[in-house]
């Protein structure tokens, strides 16, 4: 899969709005993240838990389709 990126949204477990501009700063594990809009405290390691799953579930779609795409290939003659 070269050239493919995915990338994967950090959420507020709380009110459910992205994390984008609290990730640009450098956490490590154990940390906690406040929410820009309900500025409740997300686990930082829950959030990679959540996020590491997400990403997982995205490359397997992409390859799903890609398959899907040289089936379709395959059987068109
Ligand atoms: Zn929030």
């Amino acid at each position: 899969m070269k050239g493919k990126s995915f990338t994967v949204e950090l959420k507020c477990f709380f009110c459910d709005c992205s994390l984008e501009g609290v990730a640009e700063k450098e956490y490590v594990s154990g940390d906690m993240l406040e929410c820009q809009n309900c500025h409740d405290l997300n686990d930082y390691d829950a959030l990679i838990d959540v996020a590491a799953e997400e990403g997982k579930n995205l490359v397997a779609d992409y390859a799903q389709q890609e398959i899907e795409k040289m089936l379709k290939k395959a059987f068109k003659k």
